[in-house]
């Protein structure tokens, strides 16, 4: 999981980069082969087109010259039968002088055969010399002739009809023929046919006697005929380096006249021509031009039929150059064309990558610099040299809003900071007015319970005092009817008249705590001192029996607004506590002094002791009713009784304590004027 978040920016930087490469190559890398395919597939067709254009024209002028070959017989034997030399030897009509007149010609001429035939069919005279009589004259050119019209054709003599002319020129029409795949299968061994050109012109012999002149050239293997037309088609240069250029001639599907060479030089003659081309063109009488595999090797090659005076197409005329070179030269243009693509683009790739970093660096950087500052870095910024393009502009962008950025968190924190202290605050003084809240609650509570206790003891007081009324009633009663004999019992009468007495006296308290201003006399001004010295003589003799001394220090020159009695009662109250407090003796200081308090001028009257003192505890508690630590002695009232009559005064009442050291009381009232 945190792996791939960490390899996360890692693929995507990667997968920018490589779309930037994608973007600016693939246009280069594409489109570039796309078309440089588009043009070479172009350019190869209309190269093969051109082949096919020349190997097409290189077929037309061998058709032309294989046309003036025939031409070119046809006049000679035309001129020969009008020429005076002829009609001269005519006239002689001496066979053997016609003869050799006939072999000299033959020869003049290039012919393979020259003879002269009689209307009836009859050899007048042949050259070369032969003991035949007669010969056909049913070949169309003849009967041409005859009818007064020269001919001249192609004709297919058979071995016998060769013979007949020539031994050797039979022997010279003789073609084995060699295996060839691809050709049509045949049983046949051997060629013994001769193809033929075949003129005949009509002469007028002596007694105007008609007879025909008949030649003919042997084509079977007339390397003249076919080495002319290769030269005159494929004359020197005309072809690149390599290439060679071929003529053929065939009669049906053999080879009888080529200069295409077997192994070792030899003449492919009797090879056959595959069984494609001898169906396009012996077959349906087509012109083949195409590239076509010949005897050993391919050629681009040009195949047109040949038809004899039966109109019968006999044979081939064929021209064609060796494809190889071509090819060769192709191959190495498209090689040159697709090594200087390869080169360009391995030259240009890392150039492009050079300028695409330049691109992509700054954005990485900028990627760098924001997971920096995600990462806490807040100084963290990409630092590029000023904007020099839209990339360098965000960049530049990006650091001013991480300053911004950085700003904001400090004045943030600062915020923060500010809103901690003032909730500290709040809480405190929160706190604070808790407090004072518990403060009230207790003193609420107090006062409630102060109520409610005020209920129960005013009756409860009342309830005893009736009955502590009748006991003093009928006591007084008994001591009248005893009269003298009081004095028997006088001791008990005392103990009893005592108790009775402390009940009063606590009944009296009980109903002074109560109901107060129910015992609040009038108030009248004293001076402290003269308070201080009239309770003195109350509580001199506790004081004498515990062997308590007394120390007084009056400073305060007001004088203080309370009823006597009730001065009286909370001092006694004080010193009472304080000789409690110090069973095996001690001091009492009684001290009075002027002290403001809230700016109200006041008098302070302080009661301390030497004593035992007070734990905190027992401190906080003083002031409640009934709290006391002396279990039998003490109601727990004094204090309580003592701070409602100074509160109603609007004075103060406190402690301070410390145990094993003493106490020290301080009552603040305020002062009369
Ligand atoms: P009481 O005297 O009946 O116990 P008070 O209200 O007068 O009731 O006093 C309450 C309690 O305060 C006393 O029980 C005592 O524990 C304590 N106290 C008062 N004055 C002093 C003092 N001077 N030194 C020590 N403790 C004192
Ligand atoms: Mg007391």
């Amino acid at each position: 999981m945190s792996d791939a978040a960490i390899q996360a920016p890692a693929r995507r930087g990667r997968s920018v980069r490589y779309r930037l490469l994608a973007i600016a190559l693939l246009p280069f890398l594409v489109v570039v082969p796309l078309l440089l395919a588009l043009v070479i597939g172009r350019l190869n067709t209309k190269f093969d087109a051109l082949l096919i254009t020349k190997v097409n024209g290189d077929l037309t002028i061998a058709h032309q010259y294989f046309a003036r070959i025939l031409e070119n017989t046809s006049d000679h034997i035309r001129a020969l039968g009008e020429s005076a030399a002829f009609r001269t030897i005519a006239a002689e009509n001496s066979k053997p002088r016609l003869s050799d007149w006939l072999e000299e010609s033959r020869k003049e001429l290039g012919l393979d055969f020259l003879n002269i035939l009689e209307d009836d069919g009859t050899l007048l005279a042949t050259a070369p010399q032969t003991s035949e009589a007669r010969s056909r004259r049913d070949w169309p050119v003849i009967v041409s002739a005859m009818a007064g019209t020269p001919s001249t054709a192609v004709d297919i003599f058979s071995a016998a009809e060769l013979g007949a002319i020539s031994e050797r020129l039979a022997e010279r029409a003789r073609v084995e023929l060699v295996p060839t795949t691809n050709a049509v299968p045949t049983d046949k061994t051997v060629e013994t046919r001769g193809m033929v050109v075949h003129s005949a012109s009509p002469v007028q012999l002596a007694q105007g006697r008609r007879a025909v002149l008949v030649g003919g050239i042997l084509l079977n293997q007339n390397l003249v005929f076919i080495d002319t037309i290769n030269d005159l088609v494929y004359r020197q240069a005309s072809l690149p380096e390599g290439s060679q250029g071929t003529a053929t001639l065939f009669l049906d599907d053999v080879r009888i006249s080529t200069n295409v060479r077997l192994f070792e030089g030899r003449r492919a003659l009797g090879t056959r021509v595959s069984a494609t081309v001898r169906q396009a063109v012996l077959g349906e009488g087509r012109t083949w031009l195409d590239s076509a595999f010949v005897v050993n090797d391919w050629y681009i090659s040009a195949y047109e039929p040949i038809s004899d005076s039966y109109g019968k197409r006999v044979g081939m005329l064929y021209v064609g150059f060796l494809e190889t070179p071509f090819r060769h030269e192709k191959l190495i243009t498209l090689a040159t064309i697709v090594g200087a693509f390869l080169f360009v683009t391995v030259l240009s790739v890392p150039i492009f990558l050079r300028w695409a970093r330049a691109i992509f660096r700054p954005l990485e950087q900028m990627t760098d610099t924001i997971s920096r500052v995600e990462g806490g870095d807040l100084d963290a910024r990409t630092s590029l040299p000023a904007a020099r393009d839209e990339i360098g502009r965000v960049a530049t962008h990006l650091d001013e809003l991480l300053d911004r950025l950085q700003a904001r968190d400090r004045q943030l924190r600062g915020w923060n900071e500010e809103l901690n202290k003032r909730v500290a605050e709040r809480t405190r003084e929160l706190e604070a007015a808790n407090k004072e809240l518990e403060l009230t609650t207790k003193q609420l509570v107090m006062s409630e319970k102060l109520a409610a206790i005020g209920e129960i003891t005013a009756g409860v007081a009342h309830e005893i005092n009736n009955p502590v009324a009748v006991i003093q009633g009928n006591l007084d009663v008994v001591r009248q009817v005893l009269g003298s004999q009081v004095q028997l019992a006088s001791t008990e009468f005392r103990l009893i008249d005592e108790q009775i007495h402390r009940i009063e006296d606590i009944v009296t308290r009980l109903l002074q705590f109560a109901r107060p201003e129910e015992f609040a006399g009038y108030v009248e001004r004293h001076a402290p001192r003269e308070v201080i010295e009239h309770c003195l003589p109350l509580v001199q003799h506790l004081l004498n029996r515990a062997g308590i001394g007394i120390v007084e220090d009056h400073r305060a020159t007001g004088l203080v607004l309370m009823n006597r009695t009730e001065l009286l009662q909370v001092l006694v109250n004080l010193i009472v506590n304080a000789i409690h407090a110090m069973p095996s003796g001690g001091t009492v200081t009684l001290r009075d002094f002027d002290e403001d308090r809230q700016g109200t001028p006041g008098i302070v009257i302080e009661v301390a002791d030497t004593g035992i003192g007070m734990d905190a505890e027992t401190l906080a508690r003083i002031f409640d009713p009934f709290f006391t630590t002396k279990s039998r002695q003490g109601t727990g009232l004094g204090l309580s009784i003592s701070q409602k009559l100074i509160l109603r005064q609007g004075g103060a009442i406190s402690a301070i304590s410390e145990t094993g050291r003493g106490t020290r009381f301080l009552i603040w009232l305020p002062q009369s004027l």
